[in-house]
């Protein structure tokens, strides 16, 4: 079994990170990389970490 530590999908609409203009950060909380779409990230929806369920803007 495969395991990718990259997120490839947006957290928030799960989309896949394939346009450019995504963004990659560190969760405030545990660190894991989450990731964003550009759509999600222009419209500032909010996304919930995978690893720690920390919820931001
Ligand atoms: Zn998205
Ligand atoms: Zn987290």
């Amino acid at each position: 079994m495969v395991r990718t530590e990259k997120p490839e999908k947006c957290v928030s609409c799960g989309v896949n990170l394939v346009e450019k203009g995504y963004v990659r950060f560190p969760c405030p909380q545990c660190g894991k990389e989450i990731g964003r779409c550009v759509s999600c990230r222009h419209q500032s929806n909010s996304y919930k970490c995978p690893g720690c369920g920390f919820e931001g803007p």
